[in-house]
């Protein structure tokens, strides 16, 4: 590593203005684990972070292998090269989302003037939904296995644990044990859903590893959380026909502005989703007939309460996958009592050893923050780069059947940092133009701007619930990163007629009591 940090600054310095030039690569492959190591880099994970950091180690002019490897789930799925995101989250979740979607605009369609035969027999055939979205999950593995193979990335599809701070084992599909050893190592394993300690769990109940290879429709289904995943599943679930009912511990996306999230499950409990606050489970039994019957308890009146699911899918968050890996043999011990890595700079105690994604305590556990933090952390392994990971004002979306898109903080959070009296809160109910038609539920159709109150106003947070909230979102969260002013946001001239445009329209606080409801369109 020395050498290859000492070969960029020289580098840089004889030719400041073509930093990673084919020469430089070439260098550096030269120099490359020179001693007695196999690899510059190991990463244990081939996911969102642990490929995004081997492919920019790579370009920065390193060996570099990635051991993956899919434990299969307690229902015996497993799948691909890629992790999470791509095999049993983000991808498989908007697709179904999309469908859901897709349900649903073939009804509204009928009232813009289109012909279909029948409505009423509109419904999914779960088995073409879910062989079209296996296909295009696989082909997303090839296409990463090809990448892999094309950078000369060596690919071990072994579970891989340390031996000693620098050699780790990879255990592979038929037994067999292979070593490799690497100057520097990055632990990117990722997580897998929690199961609660109740009866039936492991059992019988699903989660979302299994949802989107699931060999029959769900149908009626229980969804044990109220976290990004339980709400995001119970909403396309019942949009596809398939009845849902949400347990609910304490309050829906905890951590979430809490005024959203209430816009957020409104609209779910509008659409027919059931919502049990203050719920939590205590057993799920197979019953002959092969309905599952689960039990839970109401905290607060102390009322247990049954009833029969076709599904019972438990999200009730992820545990980061360390137990396995062996840290004491690396000297690891920054680890927190849930077993994720605590590590400032993604450097772990032992300085050679690193971790990203969703393995690292206190960081938001999103694909592009995985990606981020995992190329900003390649480039400052192996090309002297300083530019560290900013985890603040990451956007986020929750892909509800009203989608909530939100950067910054909440509205609890502004207050309980600055005092009410220091924040203004501009909101507004809004009418999307395409909502009009089919006469769509509009009630929950809401944004609002988090500022200090003192000119120009900067923004601390955006909040908005509505159609395309990611595609909303994004924009300005690029304007949150400039330190947009709301003195700016309302001398936008917005893009008409949007639902982005909702934000340069912002114009009546809380503080006002005026009614932030619309007066038309084009007011
Ligand atoms: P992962 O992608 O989980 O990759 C870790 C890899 O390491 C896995 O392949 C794992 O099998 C492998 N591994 C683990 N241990 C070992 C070992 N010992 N040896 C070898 N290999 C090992 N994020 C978003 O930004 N947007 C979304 O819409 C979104 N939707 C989601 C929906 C669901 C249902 C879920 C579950 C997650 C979603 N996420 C979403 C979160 C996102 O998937 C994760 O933040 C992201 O995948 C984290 O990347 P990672 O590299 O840390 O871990
Ligand atoms: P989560 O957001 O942490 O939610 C977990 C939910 O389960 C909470 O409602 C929690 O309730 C509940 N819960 C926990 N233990 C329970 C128990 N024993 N009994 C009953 N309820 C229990 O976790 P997640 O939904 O699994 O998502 C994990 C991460 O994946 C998220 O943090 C997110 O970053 C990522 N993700 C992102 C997206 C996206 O970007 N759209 C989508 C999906 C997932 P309490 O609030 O009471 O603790």
């Amino acid at each position: 590593m020395t050498i290859l940090s000492n070969i960029t600054r020289v580098h840089k310095l004889i030719n400041p203005l073509k930093r990673t030039d084919n020469l430089l690569v070439v260098i550096r492959r030269t120099f490359a684990s020179n001693g007695s190591f196999d690899y510059d880099l190991a990463v244990i994970g081939g996911g969102s972070g642990g490929l995004a950091c081997a492919k920019e180690a790579v370009n920065q002019g390193a060996k570099v292998a990635v051991l993956d490897y899919v434990t299969p789930s307690p229902q015996g799925t497993k799948w691909g090269l890629g992790g999470t995101c791509v095999n049993v989250g983000c991808i498989p979740k908007k697709l179904m989302h999309q469908a859901a979607i897709l349900g649903e605009s073939i009804h509204e369609a009928v009232a813009y003037g289109w012909q279909v035969p029948s409505v009423e027999s509109i419904k999914i055939d779960w088995s073409a939904l879910t062989q079209a979205v296996q296909n295009h999950i696989k082909s997303v593995n090839w296409v990463t296995r090809v990448d892999l193979r094309d950078k000369k990335i060596d690919y071990i599809n072994g579970l891989g644990e340390f031996k000693d701070p620098h050699t780790l084992i990879a255990t592979m599909k038929n037994g067999s044990k292979k070593e490799l050893t690497a100057r520097n190592v990055v632990i990117a394993v990722g997580g897998r859903p929690h199961y609660p300690d109740i009866p039936g769990a492991l059992e019988y109940c699903i989660t979302s590893d299994d949802i989107f290879s699931l060999s029959h429709p769900p149908g009626k289904t229980l969804v044990v959380g109220a976290g990004y995943i339980g709400l995001e599943c119970a909403g396309f679930l019942n949009s596809l026909g398939f009845p849902a009912t949400v347990l609910i511990r304490s309050v829906p996306l905890r951590g979430f502005d809490q005024q959203m999230a209430r816009v957020v499950t409104a609209e779910m409990e509008e659409k027919g989703i059931k919502l049990e606050h203050k719920c939590i489970p205590l057993s799920v039994e197979k019953l002959e007939s092969g309905q599952l019957k689960a039990r839970w308890l109401n905290t607060e009146t102390q009322e247990q309460h049954e009833d029969l699911f076709d599904t019972v899918l438990i999200a009730t968050g992820r545990y980061a996958l360390t137990k396995q890996i062996n840290l004491p043999a690396a000297g690891v011990n920054c680890v927190s009592p849930n077993g994720k890595i605590i590590a400032d700079a993604e450097q772990t105690n032992v300085p050679h050893i690193y971790a990203v994604g969703d393995v690292l305590e206190g960081r938001p556990e999103l694909t592009p923050v995985a990606i981020h933090a995992g190329r900003l952390l390649a480039r400052r392994m192996f090309s002297g780069a300083a530019q560290q990971m900013d985890y603040d004002n990451v956007a986020t979306t929750i892909f509800t059947p009203l989608e909530y898109g939100c950067v910054g903080v909440s509205e609890e959070t502004a207050v309980q940092r600055h005092g009410a009296d220091n924040i203004e809160v501009y909101h507004a109910y809004y009418k999307p133009t395409e909502f009009f038609i089919p006469q769509r539920n509009i009630r929950n159709c809401y944004l609002k701007a988090v500022a200090l109150r003192e000119a120009p106003q900067r923004i601390l947070g955006l909040h908005f619930v509505g159609p395309v909230a990611g595609e909303v979102i994004q924009g300005f969260a690029a304007a949150m990163k400039c330190g947009i002013t709301m003195e700016q946001l309302m001398n936008t001239v917005g893009i008409h007629p949007t639902v982005a445009e909702e934000f340069t329209r912002l114009n009546i606080t809380k503080r006002s009591g005026k009614d932030p409801n619309p007066a038309s369109c084009c007011s």
